[in-house]
């Protein structure tokens, strides 16, 4: 038996997304997440590729939250063999079984176009979640004789740090580390006395702007907007961005600080999302909770539709006056929102408000940089509306708050693994850590397979 420890890197190395790491250990081969890769370096192709290694050879899946660049492949890793156990916290898993049925769906449609196999279908994807058990945060996990606990990350609902106990060692995968205090979730849980630390470093050479500004921002576009008889049209990401707005328009309505026009939630993934965070309220931050308490339902208030079925979304244009309306996908490459922003953009009573990242060459960040003229559909459409953006809605910690993250641990660790990130966060970030803490840090590259002393 093999009886050495060792962390492979196959994704998330020198990049964000693609998140894909084997951790072996006495001969057990365990996966942390399976991602697809995606984004600015967008590379479609790659994710069709075999795998670097047999999947019928790793024992355990650990999927740490619920994106598609941590979960992505995962029934890709089932249809090409693995059938070994996957685990995930219980919120996780329900949130995945979504976007699998959603990824599906596009999956289908862009093979038809490409006249090709899709990447994985609806039988992979229901294969790959009756595999899949739940465990809480702080339960007591066994990965084929391999103990771990999920630790609450604070990025997602269900978001994990898994902390794995090796001959008494702990070693932590952190996923992604969430901004806290954030709205809804609970802070990022603290992590101390680990060996090794294998963290994502997004924003690992940037610091956020000032948080506070952000809720006072959302206030304005929507009285403002609101003033002028228009329509505030939000492209918002399914999960954790489309809650928060709701939660907190929810909370501006009944304190009567907007008043009440009619909000749409025009999104059927985003409306199933939600409803799976209904699901889960004993993961919310104290705050919340005390407001269900005391009777609020935060997804809850005058004025507010969900309009899942495709009759319904159209009807949205014939609703007369102020309105504001939250649709995916949150860069503008797809879904409803495409609809209303080709008919809100020529109206300059209307406002277009950006809440998230717009990576380049996306819908959304011609118009964030400003062009006048965008392509919808098609079709050339005047950009006569006003466009705002709104920083600080970052569900990832900064710099600053990365290195304060892995203080607790500074005395006893052999090293850090920085991935999951941009080379030039990553490096940063790795340099903080040696120079702050006077903590050993590596920037691992894909392929690398390190041994750890334990
Ligand atoms: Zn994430």
């Amino acid at each position: 038996m093999d009886s050495d420890s060792a962390i492979t890197f196959y994704g998330g190395a020198g990049t964000v997304t693609g998140s894909n790491f084997l951790l072996e250990h006495n001969g057990t081969r365990i996966l942390i997440d399976c991602g697809l890769t995606q984004g600015e370096q967008y590379c479609h192709k790659c994710n069709y590729d075999d795998f670097e290694y047999d999947p019928a050879s790793i024992d355990v899946l650990i999927a740490t939250h619920a994106h598609a660049d941590h979960i992505g492949r995962i029934p890709k890793l089932v249809r090409d063999g693995f059938n070994g156990v996957i685990y995930s916290t219980p919120a996780t898993r329900d949130l995945s079984s979504i976007m699998f049925d959603d990824a599906v769906r596009i999956l289908e449609d862009e093979a038809r176009k490409e006249n090709r196999e899709p990447l994985y279908t609806l039988l992979d994807a229901r294969k790959a979640m009756s595999l899949w058990k739940g465990v809480e945060y702080h339960a007591k996990g066994d990965a084929s004789g391999i103990p771990f606990t999920f630790l609450d990350a604070g990025h997602i609902l269900g978001s994990a740090m898994v902390e794995f106990l090796l001959n008494g060692k702990k070693v932590v995968f952190t996923g992604d580390l969430g901004n806290s205090p954030a709205p809804l979730l609970k802070d990022t849980e603290r992590v101390d006395g680990a060996t090794y630390i294998l963290m994502e470093s997004v924003y690992g050479d940037r610091n956020h702007e000032d948080r506070s500004a952000r809720r006072e921002k959302l206030k304005e576009a929507i009285v403002d907007t609101e003033g002028r008889g228009g329509t505030l049209l939000i492209p918002a990401f399914s999960i954790q961005r489309t809650q928060v707005l709701l939660y907190e328009i929810n909370n501006m309505v009944e304190d009567g600080e907007v008043n009440e026009i009619p909000v749409f939630l025009d999104s059927p993934l985003a409306i199933k999302v939600t409803d799976i965070y209904r699901n889960y309220e004993s993961l919310y931050n104290e705050t919340v909770k005390k407001e269900i308490a005391a009777g609020d339902d935060i997804f809850d208030f005058a004025k507010l539709s969900f309009t899942p079925r495709v009759e319904e979304s159209k009807a949205i244009l014939t609703t007369p006056g102020p309105k504001i309306i939250i649709a995916g996908s949150g860069m503008s490459t797809g879904g409803r929102v495409l609809h209303h922003e080709k008919v809100y953009l020529q109206d300059s009573k209307s406002m277009l408000l950006l809440v998230g990242y717009q990576a380049v060459g996306t819908l959304g960040r011609h118009i964030a940089d400003g062009l006048k003229h965008v392509t919808i559909f098609n079709d050339t459409i005047n950009v006569r509306a006003e466009v705002r953006l709104i920083r600080g809605y970052s569900a990832h910690k900064d710099g600053e708050h990365l290195v304060e993250f892995v203080e607790p641990s500074a005395e006893t660790l052999r090293k850090v693994f920085v991935a999951m990130g941009e080379p030039k966060a990553s490096n940063f970030l790795a340099q903080r850590l040696h120079d702050f803490l006077g903590v050993d840090a590596l920037v691992p590259k894909k392929g690398d397979r390190v041994v750890l002393e334990l």
